[in-house]
């Protein structure tokens, strides 16, 4: 068998026996740690529930008694931005930040922060790789804003040229539901 197969199931496996660990000791399911980790690093567009479907690819049942369970325990809250909106965003609180950055994620961040040289070019091979298994499975690529077509700077901030909003500096580096990749476009 080809060797990265191997070793993208053995990480794969790897990573779910650490979220299962992680999910057990906050009393939660690994898809509710897999969603607390999406809505911590999803930007204003993609802060919805149709966005967590789309992204993990699961069932709206599962993501809106998710949800709910969420709310329930006080990890995240719903708003909406206009008493009009029909549009649910949904809010990280305090200890629902805490819970998405903690466990496994935080400690491979720390392992490849120690990486970093190798660790960009490891970057650019999984991205192309996972932009690949998008594409056959006609998924929506969903990416980090800074390296999206539409995002244009001005000045010392930045702009979105899909919705006209300005953007906060801190939000050019979350992920987006529109977002488009800027090298192919070039
Ligand atoms: S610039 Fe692209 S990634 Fe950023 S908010 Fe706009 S559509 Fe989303």
């Amino acid at each position: 068998m080809n060797k990265t197969i191997l070793l993208l199931e053995r990480l794969g496996n790897l990573v779910q026996h650490a979220r299962r660990e992680d999910a057990k000791q906050l009393g939660l399911q690994p898809v509710h740690l897999q969603i607390l980790a999406y809505l911590h690093r999803a930007n204003r567009y993609s802060d919805l529930p149709i966005a967590v479907t789309e992204y993990l690819g699961l069932t709206r049942g599962t993501v809106s008694q998710s949800i709910k369970l969420l709310e329930h325990k006080g990890l995240l809250i719903k708003r909406v931005t206009h008493p009009h909106a029909r549009k649910q965003h949904l809010q990280l609180t305090a200890r629902g930040r805490e819970a998405a950055a903690a466990g496994w994620l935080h400690k491979m961040r720390t392992l490849l922060e120690h990486e970093q040289p190798s660790s960009d070019q490891l970057e650019s091979t999984l991205e192309t790789l996972l932009t690949t298994l998008q594409r056959a499975q006609h998924g929506k690529p969903f990416g980090v804003c800074n390296s999206c077509v539409f995002h244009q700077r001005h000045g010392n901030g930045s702009r979105c040229g899909l919705t006209g909003e300005r953007l906060h500096t801190d939000e050019i580096e979350l992920l987006c539901r529109e977002w488009q990749d800027a090298a192919q476009a070039a």
